[in-house]
């Protein structure tokens, strides 16, 4: 498994499937991972979740800039968590659309 600094991705392959970029490297059990982007309730309802299971994630607000301008609270979170982690936060994800 690669990883790429520029957008935070862990992938297969030598080349990062977001920015194209083919400087990257292997991925470290600790490196922060783009796993998901979510809403905002649901992002703050999975933190709490993860953080009782002791999975460290981060929220990063995404998506502000044309819906600030209407005031409009509801943004959308990138969730990064770090790659030893990765597997099953994606699972919980999973078991949280079915
Ligand atoms: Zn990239």
């Amino acid at each position: 498994m690669n990883f790429c600094e520029g957008c935070n991705l862990a992938f297969q392959g030598e080349r990062c499937p977001k920015c194209g970029r083919k400087k990257v490297r292997a991925v470290k059990e600790d490196d922060f991972c783009l796993v998901a982007q979510v809403d905002r309730i649901f992002g703050d309802n999975l933190k709490d979740y993860l953080e009782r299971e002791k999975i460290e994630c981060v929220l990063m607000p995404y998506g502000t800039g044309v819906k600030s301008q209407f005031a409009l609270p509801l943004e959308n979170y990138l969730l990064y968590v770090r790659y030893q982690n990765l597997d099953s936060v994606r699972q919980i994800l999973k078991d949280a659309n079915a």
